[in-house]
């Protein structure tokens, strides 16, 4: 065709399931040089399930109550982890109460008031923050590789959900891919606990691990190898990542279960599910970039 090599590029990503939004996208992406991945939704499908229901002793709450409690909070939250919450609880049949003032903190959780009562539903609680009653079912659930989520009412925790994910299918051969085209193994940037995050890094051949993060620490890792003059990729989905999408020299959404800040931030976005594209798309750029220089 007689089409500029960076149009048709974009058309070519497009064959590929990627949506790119410029033309100068597709030449970015075949300068990056590091790849930063999102764990949840990026590295996992996304559609992670409940696995376990742990109310705590003397919160006077059954499972199911537990469970109620705590999908009603999630329920206006576009969050992955509060689907899964919301799903399990459609699944035992239990109705869902009213909220009032709910508030969501990208990576730590979500708050609502539900009957009467502030219920926040998040990340576990830093030690400072004094109550170990819930610290074991954290810890034994981490051990099993789960995300452990926190259910606290009027500030004192009543129970733990434990939340497992599945690795996408082509997950490790993507950070193979990647490796092979940048000569370094990209790493993983989540807000998730240590252990779940390595279980899926090993399971993918990824070495360098960041978990705990919350979104800005996932921007300055970027604006760290930035400063040292790298080209950094960033692949993420939730609102989460949206800083760093915007911070990277080029940043890619997953579209199907991206959340919509993720995806008007980013530089491209995969429209198709599958994380295999994105190589796909860093080697298009560079032909193009070839065919054009
Ligand atoms: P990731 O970086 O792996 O995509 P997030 O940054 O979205 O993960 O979330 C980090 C952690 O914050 C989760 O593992 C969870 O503990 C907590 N969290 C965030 N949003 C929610 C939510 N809606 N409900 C419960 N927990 C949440
Ligand atoms: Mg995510």
């Amino acid at each position: 065709s007689t089409m500029p090599p960076l149009l048709s590029a974009i058309a070519n990503a497009g064959r590929h399931g990627v949506l790119a939004k410029s033309a100068v996208v597709m030449e970015r992406l075949g300068e990056v040089d590091t790849v930063a991945l999102d764990k949840t939704g990026t590295l996992t499908e996304g559609t992670p399930q409940v696995t376990d229901v742990c109310p705590l002793p003397g919160s006077g709450l059954g499972e199911d109550a537990l469970l109620a409690l705590a999908a009603a909070a999630e329920h206006p939250s576009e969050h992955p982890l509060a689907r899964a919450v919301v799903t399990a609880a459609r699944e035992r049949g239990l109705p869902l109460a009213a909220v009032d003032g709910f508030t969501s903190t990208p990576g730590q959780g979500v708050s609502a008031t539900v009957d009467g009562h502030r219920i926040v539903v998040g990340a576990p609680l830093r030690p400072a923050d004094g109550d170990t009653a819930h610290r074991e079912a954290v810890a034994a659930l981490e051990e099993a590789g789960r995300t452990a989520v926190v259910v606290l009412r009027d500030g004192a925790p009543v129970g733990v959900l434990g939340i497992a994910d599945r690795l996408r299918p082509d997950a490790a051969a993507t950070v193979a891919a990647l490796t092979r085209l940048t000569g370094r193994t990209p790493v993983l940037l989540t807000g998730d606990n240590a252990r779940a995050a390595e279980r899926v890094a090993a399971e993918v051949g990824i070495t360098d691990v960041r978990p705990g993060l919350l979104p800005q620490d996932k921007v300055a890792a970027v604006a760290e190898w930035q400063a040292r003059g790298r080209k950094v990729l960033v692949v993420g989905d939730g609102v989460n990542d949206a800083p760093a999408l915007a911070a990277a020299h080029c940043g890619i959404a997953m579209g199907k279960a991206g959340s919509d800040l993720a995806l008007e931030t980013a530089d491209a976005v995969v429209v198709r599910d599958e994380l295999a594209a994105v190589p796909s798309v860093v080697c298009l750029s560079r032909t193009a970039r070839r065919l054009v220089l």
